[in-house]
């Protein structure tokens, strides 16, 4: 006797929070797909669990498709390969050249933290801890992905065809428009929205309009804010760079994250050094990923803009200037330190929640001459958050600081449309016409603002799912 599935989705990531993008679509066939699998980041004490614990079992996904390279849509891809999952990972080449350099660099950061970590807890007697993956799991991980064309369909099966829409994001992101055939063979088109990029993104592309679609997953992350208009930018990092560097003789500190953040603000100060506007000090881009990064966004031109590629005819180079240093090492990080002279340090993670910004900071947020400089998007339970709110004193590598130094930020720098430029781009949907939208990826108070607004636009079916809950397509 066999009972009849429906078509389901359940969250297992990024529901009602910002991190660990993970969305199950279980087809009336049986079949499991993972759409994005993220690492959960910035969950203060919960983290650690969060991402230990799937709600699923990964021997039973069939494949896995990505929206994009960003950790916490794929920062667990070696978890679950590690667990028991051996099918392909869907991606577009953008995706796989940065999940090449991200997963690996994921993997040495958690096994360099834990260290760091177990030197402590062994001081203390308390038990040492592992690291979730090592870099084996993720070069696994990375053997088993298949690239999928830009702007373009591919027919997975005959159950499943994925067509891919640039959102300008970071390099290599897409929306993922998926048109599922039934047992009955009847069709239901689904778009996971990915994260929405900016119609008018320093470096890419715009985002492309999706077809009309029977279900959408659309992110939320600032589904109830706007940005600054995008021709402050200059301006505004001048006057930081004059304050701190020139007037304070201190140091900027930028936390970023690696892909697109980094390299517009390495294009933002380029544009500033070529106009012969920048004072003469030292910029360091001190995170070994970044400056990868930095490489394989240099290498791939296609996904750029008319006008990022028009500056290069003029100055060849958008991401090279005098005085800036790409630092790898950990010798010439280290060095970084000490110093005692006026720079700017744009270093990983974006939230401060890893990587070398984190020793940056504990060496230099109690010097009142310094400056924190907040680019992006900083989950509030995350170090960049707890700094972004103001705390007076903020908990680094488990050591309370005072935060002496000034705290600026700049929402500009976002990969992140606002909720406005996110309208634009749903407005190529027929909004009556819409069974369901789920809104992800996004703290659960934006979510209801997001939806209000959603609502107004004619988005009658709205749901913002609990971490877990199924939904019958
Ligand atoms: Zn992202």
């Amino acid at each position: 006797m066999s009972y009849y599935c429906p078509m389901k989705l359940t969250c297992w990531g990024a529901a009602r929070t910002v991190t660990g993008s993970k969305h199950l679509l279980s087809t009336d066939k049986g079949k499991n797909i993972l759409l994005d699998c993220g690492m959960f980041q910035g969950e203060g004490k919960d983290t650690l669990l969060l991402n230990d614990t799937w709600g699923f079992d990964p021997k039973t996904i069939d494949y896995v498709i990505l929206s994009h390279a960003h950790i916490d849509h794929t920062g667990l891809l070696p978890k679950l390969v590690k667990d028991g999952f051996d099918g392909k990972i869907y991606a577009t080449a953008g995706t796989i050249d940065l999940c090449g350099i991200m997963l690996l660099d994921s993997a040495r950061i958690q096994e360099s933290d834990i260290k760091y970590i177990n030197k402590r807890k062994a001081k203390k007697n308390q038990p040492l801890v592992e690291p979730i993956y090592d870099e084996e799991d993720a070069k696994k991980t990375l053997s088993n992905m298949v690239e999928i064309p830009l702007n373009s369909s591919f027919t997975i099966d005959d159950e499943v065809t994925v067509s891919t829409y640039e959102n300008g994001h970071i390099l290599g992101s897409v929306a993922l428009f998926l048109q599922l055939t039934k047992q009955d063979q009847s069709v239901i088109t689904l778009t996971f929205t990915g994260d929405i990029g900016r119609k008018d993104d320093a470096i890419l592309n715009s985002p492309l309009p999706f077809p009309q679609s029977d279900y959408i997953i659309c992110e939320s992350t600032y589904g109830d804010r706007l940005h600054e208009p995008q021709d402050d930018v200059e301006p505004h990092l001048m006057r930081i760079v004059m304050e701190t560097c020139v007037e304070k003789r201190g140091k900027i500190m930028i936390p970023a994250f690696s892909i697109d953040r980094t390299q517009e603000i390495i294009y933002a100060l380029d544009r500033l050094a070529f106009a012969g506007k920048l004072p003469k000090i030292d910029v360091y881009v001190d995170s070994p990923l970044s400056v990868k990064a930095t490489r394989v966004m240099s290498k791939h031109r296609e996904y750029f803009n008319k006008d990022i590629l028009e500056y290069i005819t003029k100055d060849g180079d958008p991401f090279g200037f005098p005085n800036l240093h790409y630092v790898e090492s950990a010798e010439e990080s280290k060095k970084i330190n000490t110093m005692k002279t006026p720079c700017v340090i744009i270093s990983a993670s974006g939230m401060a929640e890893a990587g070398r910004i984190k020793h940056h900071l504990k060496n230099n947020i109690e010097n009142p001459n310094n400056t924190v400089l907040l680019v992006g998007y900083a989950s509030p339970r995350s170090l960049a958050g707890r700094i972004k709110a103001g705390d007076p004193e903020v908990m680094i590598f488990g050591e309370p600081y005072k935060v002496n130094a000034k705290v600026e930020s700049m929402e500009n720098f976002s990969a992140h449309g606002d909720y406005k430029e996110m309208l634009e781009y749903l407005a190529c949907q027929n909004a009556s016409a819409v069974k369901k939208l789920f809104l992800v990826h996004g703290e659960y108070n934006t979510q209801l603002a997001w939806a209000e607004k959603l609502k107004f636009a004619g988005f009658n079916h709205i749901e913002i799912p609990i971490k877990g809950e199924e939904f019958i397509l």
